[in-house]
């Protein structure tokens, strides 16, 4: 995926991307609401496309070369870029959807992992492991979003993301592999723009933290190893000793009065409060 220079985006400008974010975050609603057991991964893209096009908008993830999907369904031991089919979802499944829509000339990007409801057709003890798995991948991008808002440079959203999955790991007594080489990225007229949004430590210090800059910020975590493989499709990337996988993402703006995660209906207020930081809306 080309990476372009980026710009800094104006309120007026973020306001607009504001409407991007919140289609995308319609179509993961929809989504999550139709995730049970004996749908594909297919009727999920289906539905993700409905909700986007009914909004006046359309997938940019079909705007990528050589993709033609709205979402991307990743299962289990798979991490990203997992292509819809025929693959029907079974209770106990571990599944990342990563969406987006592009409104006017702005786009929106966000990922959610689902534990597939039901009667469970995997032991008690996986089934914890799985949920605990996506809620250390959720509260890390959590506490990236928060350290954004009061970072100096962005890089620093990368360690504080590695501090929080470190100390997650001995807390549970269990491993958590955090992927290196795919990451978060700026975002606005292209989907992926400039800079990278490291989820661990990195030496750079990166960009200054500044109003105008956008980001998607993407934890993607494993239950074991971070080495991956891509599979045979060239798309779907999943791990290699086969541990489950999660990924969640949200499009955050910084602003002249704070900070605004896009692709959260309510701003990323009630996600936020734990680490007193207040979101401010532009409109
Ligand atoms: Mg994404
Ligand atoms: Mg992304």
């Amino acid at each position: 995926m080309s990476r372009h220079g980026f710009e800094l985006k104006s309120n007026e400008q973020i306001v607009l991307m504001r409407e991007a974010g919140l289609i995308t975050a319609a179509a993961l609603r929809e989504v999550r609401k139709a995730i049970r057991p004996g749908v594909t991964t297919l009727e999920l893209d289906a539905i993700a496309e409905a909700a986007i096009v009914k909004r006046g908008a359309h997938s940019n993830f079909q705007l990528v070369d050589g993709y033609f999907h709205t979402i991307c369904a990743s299962v289990n031991d798979e991490i990203v870029h997992g292509i819809p089919g025929g693959r029907i979802l079974q209770a106990g499944d571990i599944v990342s959807i990563d969406c987006g829509a592009e409104k006017g000339e702005w786009n929106g990007d966000s990922a959610i992992t689902v534990i597939v409801p039901g009667e469970p057709t995997v032991d008690a003890g996986t089934l914890a492991r799985r949920q605990l798995l996506s809620d250390v991948t959720e509260g890390s991008l959590w506490v990236g979003i928060a350290a954004l808002a009061k970072a100096e440079h962005l890089h620093e959203v990368g360690s504080a993301i590695e501090d929080y999955v470190v100390e997650q790991s001995k807390l549970h007594n269990q491993r958590f592999g955090i992927l290196d080489q795919y990451v978060g990225h700026g975002i606005g007229r292209s989907m992926h723009e400039d800079p990278p949004v490291y989820n661990f430590a990195v030496r750079e210090l990166g960009p200054k933290v500044v109003p105008g800059l956008c980001v998607a910020i993407e934890p993607m975590i494993t239950a074991g190893s971070n080495k991956t493989k891509v599979l045979k499709d060239g798309w779907t990337v999943s791990t290699k000793d086969g541990s489950d996988a999660s990924h969640w993402e949200h499009t955050v703006a910084v602003h002249d009065r704070g900070i605004w995660v896009l692709t959260a209906e309510d701003g990323g207020a009630e996600k936020l409060k734990p680490f007193g930081v207040t979101p401010v809306a532009l409109a």
